[in-house]
């Protein structure tokens, strides 16, 4: 049995206050899936447990203008079932939906999820193709970081001392949109990814791709987006030979490791595979949105 001191923090303040005098080591708790699993396995020994679930202004979602702001105690069930989500991002949807089980994603928060910062983090690819922001607040105020420079390495973010994740901002659709998750694990539920794909094609006139975006999970150090891949696509109408293009350099840009749930070279092939088929499908998506809307 390990020791330590609990509190319960209802605002944002409270929680700034209190991790700011706590001696020793002091943790952020949100769902606890992560935190709770560490603990139990030494991997931390926290001195104080500060429980943030209950800040109010750090959940749900809201729309205002063109943005889709999520807190970061957003649960992950939620983020797989909101209207809003469905409707406005449905990446992230299909993300949130491949984590853990129904009781996992019931406890567990999307903030949770980033902060814990592994690489293969269910939620960050569909968030880097999103374009997001991450929203950090701490005693000296508020600032507002681009989401491909949260994550610093395994285990690591930008966040400071003392600070926390308190939204996620997304910018929304103007244009035509397709986009697509895949997730290869070893067992087909309850375990994290070997590769996290998610692709993101926006067009503009005469079926154009006006923004691509590739972004991949459990193949690096951190989450990561493949800019040469996505320069490769953008500008053009995409075809076999581009997607193909497109996916090999994503493949040569990921830089996977061996271990028990994969070799390198797997995951490296499946990166290329699941970028080819998701462009494909992601395309047609787009396109088809198209066409519904014309008739
Ligand atoms: C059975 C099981 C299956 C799982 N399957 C998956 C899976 O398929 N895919 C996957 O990606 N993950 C999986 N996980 C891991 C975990 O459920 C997720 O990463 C989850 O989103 C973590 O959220 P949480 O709210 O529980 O985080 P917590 O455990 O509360 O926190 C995680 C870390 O983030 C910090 N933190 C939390 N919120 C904030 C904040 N707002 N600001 C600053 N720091 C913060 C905490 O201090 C802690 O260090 C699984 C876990 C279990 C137990």
């Amino acid at each position: 049995m390990r020791f330590f001191d609990y509190q319960k923090v209802y605002s944002l303040q409270d929680a700034l206050e209190a991790v700011s005098v706590s001696k020793g080591i002091s943790v952020f708790m949100a769902g606890g899936t992560d935190l709770l699993v560490q603990i139990k396995e030494g991997k931390i020994r926290p001195t104080c447990i500060i429980d943030v679930k209950g800040i109010h202004e750090m959940g749900g979602l809201a729309t205002s203008g063109d943005e889709l702001s999520v807190g970061a105690l957003t649960s992950i069930r939620t983020l797989e079932t909101s209207p809003s989500t469905l409707g406005k991002v449905p990446l992230l949807a299909q993300a949130a939906a491949k984590l853990g089980s129904v009781q996992v994603r019931h406890r567990a928060t999307i903030g949770g999820n980033l902060c814990n910062a592994s690489p293969s983090a269910e939620t960050a690819p569909a968030l880097l193709a999103l374009d997001a922001k991450a929203v950090i607040c701490g005693k000296k105020g508020i600032r507002v970081v681009e989401l491909t420079d949260f994550f610093l390495g395994p285990g690591e973010t930008a966040l400071g001392s003392g600070e926390m994740l308190t939204h996620l901002k997304i910018p929304l659709a103007r244009n035509r949109q397709g986009s697509v998750y895949y997730k290869l694990s070893t067992r087909k539920a309850m375990d994290l990814a070997f590769v996290g794909v998610a692709v993101l094609l926006e067009l503009g006139r005469g079926d154009q791709i006006s923004k691509a975006r590739i972004a991949l999970g459990a193949v690096a150090p951190t989450p990561i987006r493949v800019p040469s891949a996505e320069k490769r696509l953008e500008g053009t109408v995409l075809d076999l030979d581009s997607a193909r293009e497109s996916a090999e350099l994503a493949a040569q840009s990921c830089r996977p490791i061996s271990d028990l749930r994969a070799s390198a070279e797997y995951r490296r092939e499946m990166v290329r595979q699941l970028c080819e088929q998701g462009l494909l499908t992601a395309y047609r998506q787009a396109k088809y949105l198209t066409e519904g809307n014309n008739e």
